[in-house]
C-alpha cells in the first residue's frame, strides 16, 4: 500500500498547463476546479489528491509539509524565499519575464525612484543589489496604472507578450529574472514518501521533455 500524495495547485492559467503534464503521468482529477466549490480534488489513484489554493500560498502549503509537492511560478518562489523547500523540477510551462518597465523618458533623478509592485521582496533586492535606493510601493494589482497617475516611477512585474506594458504606454525596461512553473517537495515529504516522488519527478522530467 502506498502513502497519500497530496499536490498543490493554483486555478487558472497555472492549473491549466500543469494538467497536461499529469495526464502524461497518469494522473487526472475526477473534479473540474473551475466548476467544483471543492477544495480537495480527488484523482483517478485513490491515493494522490489535489489541493487547490492561491498560487502565493503553495510555497507555504508544500514547505509546512500540509501538501507533498506543489506547482509554483519561480516568482512566487523567489518572493517567498525558497529555503524549506526542494526545487527539483522546471516545468517550463507558464514562462514569463520578471522586468522593471515605466515610461520610455528618463526617470527624474533629482529625487529616490518610487517603484510599484506586488513583488516587494525581489524588487528590494534588485535594487540592493546595484546599490541604488529607491521606495517601494506595494500594489496588489494592475501595476501598469502606477506610473500612468503618477503614483510611481516604475513597476516591477511579470510580461508575457508586452501587449498590457505597450497598450498603456510603457516599455520593457530591465530584465531581473526569467520566470517558469516549477515542481517543489516538501523536505520531509522528499525522505518518507521517496519511492513515490522520485518516481513522480522521472516521470514528470519525461512529460516536460516531451512538451517542447
Ligand atoms: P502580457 O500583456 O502578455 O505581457 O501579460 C502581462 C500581464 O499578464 C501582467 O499583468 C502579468 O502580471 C500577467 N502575466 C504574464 N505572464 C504571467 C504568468 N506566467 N503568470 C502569471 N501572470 C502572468
Amino acid at each position: 500500500m502506498s502513502d497519500t500524495l497530496t499536490i498543490a495547485l493554483s486555478k487558472g492559467r497555472l492549473f491549466k498547463e500543469t494538467l497536461p503534464l499529469l495526464a502524461y503521468v497518469g494522473i487526472t482529477p475526477t473534479d473540474d476546479p473551475d466548476t467544483s466549490r471543492k477544495l480537495i480534488l480527488d484523482t483517478n489513484h485513490a491515493d494522490v489528491k489535489l489541493v487547490i489554493i492561491r498560487a502565493a500560498d503553495v510555497p507555504t502549503y508544500v514547505e509546512y509539509g500540509a501538501a507533498d509537492i506543489g506547482v509554483a511560478g519561480k516568482d512566487v518562489l523567489m518572493e517567498h524565499g525558497g529555503d524549506g523547500l526542494y526545487e527539483p523540477l522546471d516545468l517550463k510551462i507558464a514562462r514569463c519575464r520578471m522586468m522593471v518597465a515605466g515610461k520610455p523618458e528618463a526617470a527624474d533623478h533629482a529625487r529616490r525612484m518610487r517603484i510599484a509592485t506586488k513583488y516587494v521582496d525581489i524588487t528590494r533586492r534588485y535594487y540592493a543589489a546595484q546599490g541604488v535606493q529607491v521606495d517601494i510601493i506595494k500594489l496588489y494589482g494592475s501595476m501598469e496604472l502606477a506610473p500612468l497617475v503618477g503614483l510611481a516611477d516604475r513597476i516591477v512585474d511579470l510580461v508575457d507578450t508586452g501587449n498590457t506594458l505597450k497598450a498603456n504606454g510603457l516599455q520593457p525596461l530591465e530584465l531581473i529574472a526569467d520566470i517558469s512553473a516549477r515542481l517543489i517537495v516538501n523536505k520531509a515529504a522528499m525522505k518518507m514518501k521517496h519511492v513515490q516522488i522520485k518516481k513522480l519527478i522521472a516521470l514528470l522530467s519525461a512529460a516536460v521533455a516531451g512538451n517542447k
